[in-house]
C-alpha cells in the first residue's frame, strides 16, 4: 500500500450506512487511521476521510463518507449518495433490528443511488460472537441473505481490526473492476 499522494490516478466515493451504533464510524477510523476511538463520537461533523491505496498497481484514493449521526433521523439525501460507486453497509451481529433493516437500507440505495453500485454487507463486533448469548444474527443467515441480494458479505471487528481492511479492501477492488 502506498500513500504517494500525488501519483493518484482514481477518487472513488464510498459511503457507509447502517443504523446507528452498528459500527460505523469506528470502521472507518480502523481503515483510514486504524484506530478504534474510545470517545467514538470524535468525527461528528467530519464528512469523508480518505486513504489512498495501490490495486492492481494503481494508486487509487478512497473517499470514504460517514453519515455523522443522520442516520438517527432517516435523513441520509440523495446528496449523500450521489457519484458513490462502493457501499459499506453494516449491522451488529448483537442486535437483530440492525439486520432486519438492511432491507431497507437497500431501498434507499435503490432509490437513491447508481445499480451499478458495488455494495459490501458487513456484519460488524464479531469480537462479541465468541459469546453465544450475544450473537443475534448467525453467519448463515447472512450470508444466505446476502446471496440472494447479490452483496458482497463480511463480519468484522472495529475493535480487533479483525477483517476491516479486507472488507474495504475487497470493496475497492470490486469498484475497480466495474469502474476502471
Ligand atoms: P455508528 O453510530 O454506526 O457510527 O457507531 P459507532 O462507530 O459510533 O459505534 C457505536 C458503539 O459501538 C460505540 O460504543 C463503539 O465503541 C462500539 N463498537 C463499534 N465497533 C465495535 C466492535 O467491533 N466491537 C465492539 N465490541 N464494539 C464496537
Amino acid at each position: 500500500t502506498s500513500e504517494r499522494e500525488g501519483a493518484v490516478e482514481y477518487v472513488f466515493k464510498v459511503v457507509v450506512i447502517g443504523d446507528s451504533a452498528v459500527g460505523k464510524t469506528q470502521m472507518l477510523g480502523r481503515f483510514t487511521k486504524d484506530e478504534f476511538s474510545v470517545d467514538s463520537k470524535s468525527t461528528i461533523g467530519v464528512e469523508f476521510q480518505t486513504r489512498t491505496v495501490s490495486i492492481q498497481g494503481r494508486l487509487v484514493k478512497a473517499q470514504i463518507w460517514d453519515t455523522a449521526g443522520q442516520e438517527r433521523y432517516r435523513a441520509v439525501t440523495t446528496a449523500y449518495y450521489r457519484g458513490a460507486l462502493g457501499a459499506v453497509l453494516v449491522y451488529d451481529i448483537t442486535r437483530r433490528q440492525t439486520f432486519d433493516h438492511v432491507a431497507r437500507w437497500i431501498d434507499d440505495l435503490r432509490s437513491h443511488a447508481s445499480p451499478s453500485m458495488v455494495v459490501m454487507l458487513v456484519g460488524n463486533k464479531s469480537d462479541l460472537a465468541s459469546d453465544h448469548h450475544s450473537r443475534a444474527v448467525t453467519t448463515d443467515d447472512a450470508v444466505e441473505f446476502a446471496r440472494d441480494q447479490g452483496l458482497f458479505f463480511y463480519e468484522t471487528s472495529a475493535l480487533r481490526g479483525d477483517n476491516v481492511e479486507a472488507a474495504f479492501m475487497r470493496l475497492l477492488e470490486e469498484v475497480y473492476a466495474v469502474a476502471v
